[in-house]
């Protein structure tokens, strides 16, 4: 999988999800469920606009001065006995992973849950060299065996329900317990540990590096991670290249702030710091450790107007309150970023070619804005995506041509007051009961739901002559 998850039309997409009412289901129950902890979390912390502030100029700060953290980090895994590759693209990236594997003749890989290596298609890479890719994260798990794709940047599986994944469970590995989360997790577990054992090599994501420390800082809340990077010889970490801190004081202020906006938690279960492999006198850990730093476009925002997307700390409480992802869900976004934050960032790294729709997705309301744990302007990015597609002349043909003609009416006040006198008396005479005669394309989808007005009684360029 890479950062495109389908190749049918945003339009269709959208068909297919917004009929698709366990996915919506799942999907409020989950909205309403996190929603209502994170804002318990967040009355419970107290101060919460000046933790945002804090956090915000702390990823400023990094973004300001990502040359110089990086050099330190590389530095610091160097001298800790670490490798550290920069990946200017998703196949340099895969390239050196699979170099690693061949290397050291992997059979199997256990992964934890990282969205860079979806979005830059690792598992495709290492299958396709016959190597066996097992996801750990219960989720992530359950839609690797359904052939499924994430539809959450935290929560994965958001879109399935219980009876949904025991079908799934059943059909491929003759799961004959209950539907119960409890059950089915157990069922899994006991599967997934002899791969722990059996992996030859972990690979993990990075939720955050120190660059003064040079450790990889990972949290989850079901402990497969920590099977994943310690009990495989080597262990593999993927981070985006922003996703640093200059020390441990700086990561604890953002994590304080990723477990409440994520899951309304006040930490997860797991916070795991690892700093390189295994030294002299260690009794765990892996033999070797790489760090692979990801660009994959993320230079094309910094410094420049979307430069505010990369203080992302991919905590997906934007999509938790996003009216839009509510209805049609993350697979209609069609990347492996869905909501506010893949809408703003897809076309960044795709390019709007393949995800010119996205920042159309939205309705503007700015929910995303006001939960953002690290105040990214989302809804302000998504306008300035849409002039620029405007500037560069890739809007739709139909909307191009309204826009003229508004533009047209609106520079000529004559013209402007013939065509409201017509339309007002055509409206009048032709809309009958909120239907128009002529029901179809966007104005059937309108009248679904909704009446269509008709003008009705004097215009509002009369009354004002009338009375002035
Ligand atoms: S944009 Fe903000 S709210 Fe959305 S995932 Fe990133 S940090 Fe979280």
């Amino acid at each position: 999988m890479s950062l495109k998850t389908s190749e049918i039309s945003f339009k269709a997409r959208l068909h297919d999800e917004i009929h698709n009412d366990v996915m919506r289901k799942a999907v409020v129950m989950a909205q309403e469920r996190i929603g209502a902890n994170r804002q318990k979390m967040v009355d419970e912390l107290g101060h919460w606009e000046e933790w945002r502030e804090q956090a915000k100029q702390i990823r400023e700060h990094i973004l300001q001065n990502l040359d110089a953290y990086l050099y330190q980090l590389s530095e610091k895994v160097t001298q800790n006995g670490g490798n550290v590759y920069f990946a200017n693209t998703a196949e340099d990236a895969t390239d050196y992973i699979k170099k690693i594997a061949q290397q050291k003749q992997a059979k199997k890989v256990v992964k934890s849950k990282s969205m860079v290596t979806e979005e830059i298609g690792l598992n495709k890479v290492l299958e396709a060299e016959g190597i066996q890719v097992i996801e750990s994260d219960l989720g992530e798990y359950i839609l690797q065996l359904a052939g499924d794709k994430p539809s959450h940047i935290v929560v994965p599986a958001i879109h399935k329900d219980r009876h949904q994944i025991r079908k799934v469970l059943q059909d491929k590995l003759g799961y004959q317990g209950e539907a119960t989360p409890e059950e089915m997790t157990l069922f899994i577990r006991g599967k997934i540990r002899q791969d722990f054992l059996e992996a030859d090599i972990g690979i993990s994501g990075c939720n955050f590096a120190v660059a003064e420390t040079g450790s990889v800082c990972l949290v989850t809340n079901e402990g497969n991670l920590r099977l994943a990077t310690t009990l495989p010889k080597t262990h593999i970490a993927v981070m985006g290249m922003d996703r640093l801190a200059p020390t441990f004081k700086e990561v604890d202020i953002l994590i304080t702030l990723l477990a409440r906006s994520a899951v309304g938690a006040r930490l997860t279960s797991y916070n795991t710091w690892l700093t390189g492999p295994r030294l002299v006198g260690e009794t765990d850990g892996p033999e070797d450790f790489h760090l692979v730093i990801v660009d994959n476009g993320r230079s094309k925002a910094l410094g420049g107007e979307f430069n505010d997307i990369l203080r992302c700390i991919r905590c997906g409480a934007c999509l938790n309150v996003c009216p839009a992802y509510r209805q049609i869900g993350g697979h209609s976004y069609g990347s492996i970023y869905p909501g506010p934050i893949g809408s703003v960032l897809s076309p960044i790294l795709g390019g709007y070619e393949d995800f010119k729709d996205l920042p159309y997705a939205c309705s503007l309301c700015t929910a995303c804005n006001q939960v953002c744990p690290v105040k990214i302007p989302l809804a302000s990015l998504l306008l300035k995506h849409r002039s620029k597609m405007v500037e560069l002349g890739i809007t739709p043909t139909l909307e191009k041509l309204s826009v003229k003609m508004f533009t047209l009416a609106n520079n000529h006040p004559t013209l402007w007051k013939v065509g409201m006198n017509i339309g007002a008396k055509l409206s009048s005479k032709m809309i009958k009961n909120g239907k128009a005669p002529i029901n179809i394309g966007a104005v059937s989808e309108w009248t679904k739901a909704r009446d269509l007005p008709s003008s009705e009684g004097e215009s509002f360029r009369n009354w004002f002559k009338n009375r002035t």
